[in-house]
């Protein structure tokens, strides 16, 4: 295998070109290779900086999950910190987790960030929605969102044997123009939920939006904590 470690997009670009395939740490490559043969050429991206960022709206997809910190908001950097155990979180990274796995714990974080996908295509490098990047596997770059006023992210314990945990993630954006708005991302049963509603000040009325939507279909124990999470951000004094 020719493993490649570009320094610049359009070396990137170039290996992307020729076919590299990209990889992270390998957590989850490294026993399907061994399994079904290594592929002929491959692409890190641990030496672009333009993968490396972490700042207060921009995350590299190549960071490794436990070098994930106070820079970035708080629903990112729980949800970094939640992922398997310490040995995976040094060496697994933001584009493995997002694109390659499916457990996907930094997903629902990034929903609620609103976070957009700094894409690199054989064209040049473009953003897109998260939903088309864990669609179609492009290669991720970076991930970039505004900041938040607040936010929050809790997975509950996971049952052996059972479904994926569940997990819920909040934020609280001021919006252009005036007001706020709660955005709420929910993995139940391994499905993501996520629903927006408007924040006028009193966090019922919130939590009613938010059960008229998707979120209403939840089971009990997940609507349980999903109130518990809300009704935590909406009272801290940045949630006003
Ligand atoms: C013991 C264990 C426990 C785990 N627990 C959790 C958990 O609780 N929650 C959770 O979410 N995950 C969990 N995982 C999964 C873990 O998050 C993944 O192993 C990890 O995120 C994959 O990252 P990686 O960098 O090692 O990816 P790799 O194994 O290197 O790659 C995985 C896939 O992602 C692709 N890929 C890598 N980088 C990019 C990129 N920049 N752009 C596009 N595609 C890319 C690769 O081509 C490959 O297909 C667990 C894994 C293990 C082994």
């Amino acid at each position: 295998m020719l493993l490649r470690l570009p320094t610049s997009v359009s070396e990137t670009q170039e290996y992307l070109t020729q076919g590299a395939v990209p990889i992270g740490g390998a957590t989850l490559v490294w026993a399907t290779w061994q399994r079904d043969g290594f592929p002929e050429h491959a692409m890190s991206l641990r030496d672009l900086p333009e993968a490396n960022t972490i700042e207060p709206e921009t995350l590299g997809a190549a960071v490794v999950l436990n070098r994930i910190d106070d820079r970035v908001p708080e629903v990112l950097r729980r949800a970094a910190s939640t992922v398997g155990t310490g040995a995976v979180r040094r060496t697994a990274t933001v584009g493995g987790n997002i694109v390659g796995s499916t457990l996907r714990c930094l997903l629902p974080a990034a929903l609620v960030l609103d976070a957009r996908a700094v894409i690199l295509e054989p064209e040049g490098v473009t953003e897109t929605d998260l939903a088309e990047v864990v669609a179609k596997r492009q290669l991720l770059l970076s991930l970039r969102w505004n900041t938040p006023i607040t936010s929050n992210y809790v997975k509950a314990a996971a049952e052996p044997g059972g479904p994926s945990p569940l997990v819920v993630a909040a934020a609280l954006h001021a919006v252009a123009g005036g007001g706020t708005l709660l955005r709420v991302a929910v993995r139940s049963e391994d499905e993501v939920f996520s629903e927006t509603a408007a924040y006028h000040g009193d966090a019922g009325e919130t939590l009613s939006t938010l059960w008229d939507g998707s979120l209403g279909r939840l089971p009990v124990p997940a609507r349980e904590l999903v109130g518990r999470q809300v009704t935590e951000l909406l009272a801290r004094p940045g949630g006003r």
